[in-house]
């Protein structure tokens, strides 16, 4: 069993801000109008431990565009309506290794949308929200189960939505695409539109940090104390931000990191250490692939000086 200090975590913490805080490079996302004018210079870094405890760096209450890391919690809430087998039936759980909003993967896949956190899966694990037909009803369900994740209440980004929904035209395409291969359950305008509000919801890193480790302490909200979704489901979740979180590029942040993790291009990134913390940072410049420069030298900075990794030996004590 491996044993680390809260203090050292905190140190850690304090140490990746300071020497990330200055690193150069990656541009604001440009395809959507609201999210090029964020100041490039934010950056915050949160830690949520099982205690509760929340250990922060920088700008960690600022409100950004949650954008991609959103299908998380979209899944979770499928996850939670239907069960793990449903929604790996309906959807899927495969990364697709092409880029996070292709046209092309759905072509290649018909038989279904590949993983509930690339554009099309989320766009159809949207319309699979219950109740079914009922917009107000669907938002509303994601609302409250981003609200029970995060353990607070996150707020729509009205000039982000407007900007989105007057650009999303390849996510319109997708919608209907899905449509014709029988992979939307529920309207497909209506769908897109719920994915496109919950890509516009703001959210802070410390959020985020929460939400990463309700995922990471088996669905239980350690600041609330809520159960949120079944223990089983945990792994499940986890599994799906493993393999496609950083889309195409999920290999390389794996093999490098060792955490499971989620971007999305307003510069967020969740990643999820199970049984141990989850941690959130934000910086809004991207590297070409769309993941946050700084984000990702952040969280791989202070999982790499704990010395934690999914992958490493767990220490099991056999019995004879
Ligand atoms: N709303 C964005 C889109 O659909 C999210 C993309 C992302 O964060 O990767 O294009």
């Amino acid at each position: 069993m491996k044993k680390i200090k809260i203090d050292d975590i905190r140190s850690v913490v304090k140490e990746a801000y300071e020497k990330v805080k200055t690193m150069q490079g990656g541009k604001n996302a440009n395809y959507i109008p609201f999210l090029a004018k964020i100041d490039p210079q934010l950056f915050g870094i949160a830690l949520c431990l099982p205690t509760g405890e929340v250990i922060e760096a920088g700008d960690t209450n600022y409100v950004f565009g949650i954008e991609s890391v959103s299908k998380v919690y979209t899944a979770v809430l499928v996850l939670r309506q239907y069960g793990a087998d449903e929604i790996l039936n309906k959807i899927g759980a495969d990364a697709t290794g092409l880029p996070f909003n292709s046209i092309m993967a759905i072509l290649l896949e018909k038989d279904h949308p590949s993983t509930p956190l690339v554009n099309a899966g989320a766009i159809s694990a949207d319309s699979m929200v219950k109740p079914l037909g009922d917009s107000n009803g669907k938002w509303g369900a994601i609302a409250d189960n981003m609200t029970a994740l995060s353990g607070s209440t996150l707020v729509l980004l009205d000039e982000l939505y407007k900007s989105e929904t007057a650009t999303n035209f390849n996510n319109r395409s997708i919608a209907w695409l899905l449509k014709n291969y029988g992979r939307i359950y529920d309207d497909p305008d209506m769908s897109l539109d719920l994915y496109t509000r919950q890509c516009s919801m703001g959210v802070t890193a410390k959020q985020l940090a929460i939400a990463g480790c309700t995922i990471a302490n088996g669905g239980l909200n350690p600041v609330t104390k809520e159960q949120v979704f079944k223990e089983e489901l945990s792994p499940k979740i986890t599994s799906l931000i493993a393999t496609v979180g950083f889309y195409e590029h999920t290999g390389d942040w794996l093999y490098n990191s060792g955490i499971p993790a989620k971007s999305g291009v307003g510069g967020g990134v969740l990643g999820v250490m199970p049984g141990a913390f989850g941690i959130a940072a934000f910086a809004p410049p991207l590297d070409e692939f769309g993941n946050s420069v700084k984000a990702q030298a952040a969280i791989k900075y202070i999982t790499q000086k704990l010395g934690l990794n999914i992958f490493r030996n767990n220490n099991i004590d056999f019995e004879m």
